[in-house]
């Protein structure tokens, strides 16, 4: 019934807006990494992972330097960028549980509007594949959140672990190359709602993932399409296909990253192919920054504070690279982007009307892509951890209310009553607090952080059901 509601709302966003409906109805490809640094990119100055795909993607699209996630954590980011709304306001983050665990009975709420959902409005092809992470009971699903087929993981690829985690993560610290025995983690692969392999072969998710979308894109070369590729790694454990395995200079965490760099190759050139690539725009970033406590098998920040979990930079901002030849002019763009503003520019450019019944948190970044514009409709960033918010950046100054590191590493929970100042144009390492020469930047910050958390009503938390 409540499926029912929401189609019916749907229909009538569809009817009811004024928005100018275009002919235009691009496909869209989204390549989300998990737990990937800022600083593992070739292209985003990784000095021994190669990456000769991303590369291309980057010389030949945007590459852009100041794009951020939701969250810190898998659940809340992947949230964040399918909804286009901060998590705090789908219930999707909590203080207790941080993300879903096997054990979660809640998910993404069927009133929540996907990306997918608004694309079908529109007859778009869907599909999810990768990691999940919003929800493995069925109301919560992908099929259930306008996807026509989902195949992949329903949640991150270290759950459901036999018998010693922590002997994982010893045995990681010690040697750059291990990777565990595939049954010591009984994680799930599902097609659509059942599933059909368990436990994952994870040696061998990387190219399947690949392989799967790249069987969707030709198999709906002839309508418009909507690719959500989620890779689950490079989170760990970390496991590598054969024919990657022991080959970066950087241990199995480059030779994971290289293996999805192949991929990520293949895809484009499987649009090129198809002479569909000037049609297609596709994206790549990842949910949150590196998982510093593993070593050398977390990512790195590069020159970015703090990694996962936390609300320091190097949680929150993201390696993000934008192509589409022919439709977008290549440059480094450095104006501000999350990855809820996909939402909005998704339907700008497929001329689906945004839904006006709920308060959403993305802006269409589709002017600045296309060249229309300089100035990024977005001018300032919410940093939310748990259900907090921690910190707010608005041009190139940031303000932190609340500063913590995460997973026993950085600062010790401090709420500031002066908020910790930075700017991040000149200070991209949040090094220097310069909070006590700028009370009147700290004065507008707090006032816009108090008009923002005014537009935040309370919701029933999925994560802690
Ligand atoms: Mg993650």
């Amino acid at each position: 019934m409540r499926y029912a509601t929401k189609l019916l709302l749907m229909v009538c966003l569809c009817f009811s807006a004024s928005d100018k409906i275009v002919a235009a109805t691009p496909n869209f490809v989204v390549i989300f990494c998990d737990d990937l640094g800022y600083g593992d990119l070739a292209c985003f100055g990784h000095p021994t992972i190669r990456t000769p795909g991303l590369d291309r993607m980057a010389a030949q699209g945007q590459k852009w330097t100041n794009f951020y996630v939701g969250a810190s954590v898998c659940t809340p980011s992947r949230a964040a960028l399918l909804t286009g709304r901060l998590p705090i306001r789908s219930g999707m983050m909590s203080a207790r549980r941080r993300v879903l665990f096997p054990n979660s009975k809640g998910g993404l709420p069927a009133s929540e509007l996907t990306i997918a959902e608004l694309l079908k409005t529109r007859g778009y092809a869907t599909a999810a594949i990768g990691k999940w992470h919003l929800g493995h009971l069925p109301p919560y699903l992908p099929t259930r959140h306008g996807f026509d087929t989902y195949w992949g993981i329903p949640y991150s690829n270290d759950m459901d672990a036999v018998g010693g985690f922590p002997n994982y993560r010893k045995a990681a610290r010690q040697d750059p190359h291990y990777f565990a025995p595939i049954e010591q983690f009984q994680v799930p692969i599902l097609h659509d709602e059942k599933v059909v392999e368990k436990p994952a072969n994870q040696h061998t998710l990387t190219r399947r993932y690949t392989e799967k979308a790249i069987d969707f894109i030709k198999a709906n070369r002839e309508k418009p399409f909507f690719v959500y590729l989620a890779h689950n790694l490079p989170h760990i454990p970390l496991f590598a296909g054969e024919k990657y395995l022991g080959k970066s200079r950087r241990g199995i965490y480059g030779d994971v990253v290289e293996e999805i760099d192949a991929g990520v190759a293949k895809i484009l050139g499987t649009l090129e192919e198809l002479d569909l690539a000037g049609n297609t725009l596709v994206v790549f970033t990842s949910d949150n920054g590196p998982w510093l406590p593993f070593q050398t098998h977390g990512g790195s920040a590069g020159l970015l504070r703090e990694g996962k979990g936390s609300t320091f930079e190097g949680g929150m901002r993201e390696p993000t690279i934008f192509w589409w030849p022919g439709k977008i002019a290549p440059k480094i763009e450095r104006q501000l982007g999350t990855t809820m503003d996909l939402l909005p520019t998704f339907c700008s450019l497929a001329g689906v009307p945004i839904p006006k019944d709920r308060v959403l948190d993305g802006y269409d970044l589709s002017p600045l892509l296309l060249g229309k514009t300089e100035q990024s409709a977005r001018q300032q960033v919410y940093y939310w951890r748990a259900e907090k918010l921690y910190a707010i950046r608005v041009g190139p100054w940031k303000a932190h209310f609340i500063t913590e590191g995460c997973y026993g590493i950085g600062p010790k929970r401090q709420e500031h009553e002066t908020p910790e100042l930075y700017n991040l144009d000149q200070d991209p390492s949040e090094k220097y607090n310069v909070a006590r020469f700028h009370p009147d930047v700290i004065e507008r910050l707090q006032k816009i952080a108090r008009q923002h958390l005014e537009s935040i009503k309370p919701v029933e938390n999925q994560l802690t059901k």
